[in-house]
């Protein structure tokens, strides 16, 4: 993109995303007040999608970490590293976000070491800073820096949830599947699946989002339906294509692969 990209310009480059509520202007209030934002929801229902279509249209660098439960927080600021014989320091994804005034994304937070959110927190209050003790560095984030991080509260997660301290230096919001229309228009538009065809995947999808809970943690996400249209879109047939795509996925318990089957047979 040009240095001299216009607002158009970069609403028509970011990646398609559909707005379900008022989340992107949301997001875009919380960026121009300097606040973090939380995002809450289920895998696969829009949550980084979302996120890489707010920084694309606010025209900043995305730097987006998907939390593990090794990472720590030297993965996210930096450290030294031997190159070529020589030591050297290099900056982690959240201080290059810092430096350049970017978005950084910290996907499932909550997996991350508990040292983690000691570097989160000078940076989520008013003080906005990053202090690296390694260098002997304090950077100030400036205006266009902005964190960013999601949890999937479904997860149920005894030891490994957000403690209060926290979460309550976050804005908030909670993403759920798109409602029936829309979720048809997202499929038929990722896939090139007809939109008939596709909401009669999405009807499925809430069939079988009924059931979890009774045998599965997690219902069909958004991103499953996609890649179910993306197989039927080749020509694959619709029983085969389920099967890979909205029960394998799900469960390996026998038993309940066999509602699911089931509940999809009794669809198509
Ligand atoms: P999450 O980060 O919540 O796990 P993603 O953002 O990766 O989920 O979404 C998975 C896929 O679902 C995306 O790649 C996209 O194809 C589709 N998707 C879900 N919601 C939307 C939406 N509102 N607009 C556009 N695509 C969406």
């Amino acid at each position: 993109m040009p240095l001299t990209a216009t607002q158009g310009d970069m609403e028509r480059d970011a990646p398609f995303y559909q707005p379900v509520g008022h989340e992107c202007d949301l997001f875009e209030r919380a960026f121009r007040q300097r606040l973090p934002l939380l995002l809450k929801g289920p895998t696969g229902c829009g949550k980084t999608r979302f996120v890489s279509h707010m920084a694309a249209r606010l025209g900043r660098p995305l730097f987006t970490v998907s939390c593990h439960d090794d990472l720590t927080a030297a993965d996210l600021t930096g450290r030294y590293l031997l190159q070529g014989g020589e030591t050297r320091w290099v900056d982690g994804p959240l201080t290059r976000a810092v430096r350049e005034g970017g978005i950084c994304y910290l996907d499932e937070v909550v997996e991350a070491r508990k040292d983690v959110t000691v570097v989160l927190h000078p940076l989520t209050d008013d003080r906005r800073l990053l202090p690296l003790e390694r260098t002997g560095e304090l950077l100030q984030a400036p205006d266009g820096f902005m964190l960013v991080v999601s949890y999937n509260p479904g997860y149920q997660h005894i030891l490994k949830s957000l403690k209060p301290s926290t979460r309550q230096r976050f804005v908030a919001m909670t993403f759920n599947f798109p409602p029936p229309e829309l979720e048809r228009d997202i499929v038929a538009r990722e896939s090139g699946l007809s939109r008939e065809k596709c909401a009669a995947l999405v009807n499925l999808a809430i069939r079988l989002r009924e059931m979890k809970g009774q045998d599965l943690e997690e219902g069909v996400s958004t991103r499953l339906l996609v890649y179910c249209a993306t197989l039927i879109a080749t020509g694959m047939p619709i029983l085969e294509a389920t099967r890979a795509t909205l029960v394998e996925p799900l469960t390996d318990d026998e038993d309940v692969q066999q509602g699911l089957l089931e509940a999809i047979n009794a669809t198509f």
